[in-house]
């Protein structure tokens, strides 16, 4: 399953973060998935759950937030939205678009909570 590769890669992340916070537990995991990494985030959620029961970071919860793709028109320079990986501007028709977001998958915050 491609979400639970993603949660697999995150939990390494969270551990080689939190290997820096002893005496520290996960409370909330954040992270920004940008939109055209097709990620369902409430599968996203449920891989989590799964992954982190029983373990170190039981009952830690994880907080998706999806980024809209947007692109920049390489030829006037408006920002618009893309969709279906469509990247020809929707004001002068040039498809010259770079991708200025949408293809995050990053962690942004780690909110941990004191083992006593
Ligand atoms: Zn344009």
């Amino acid at each position: 399953m491609h979400e639970m590769s993603i949660v697999e890669s995150l939990l390494e992340t969270v551990q080689s973060v939190m290997r820096d916070h002893p005496g520290k537990r996960v409370g909330e995991v954040r992270v920004r998935v940008g939109s055209l990494r097709l990620v369902v985030p409430e599968t996203l959620q449920f891989c989590f759950a799964a992954a982190s029961r029983g373990g170190e970071f039981d009952g830690a919860r994880l907080v998706v937030t999806t980024v809209p793709a947007l692109a920049r028109c390489g030829h006037c320079g408006i920002e618009f939205p893309v969709e279906e990986n469509w990247f020809a501007c929707p004001r002068c028709g040039a498809a010259d678009g770079s991708l200025r977001a949408g293809n995050e998958l990053e962690l942004s915050s780690i909110e941990t909570m004191c083992t006593a």
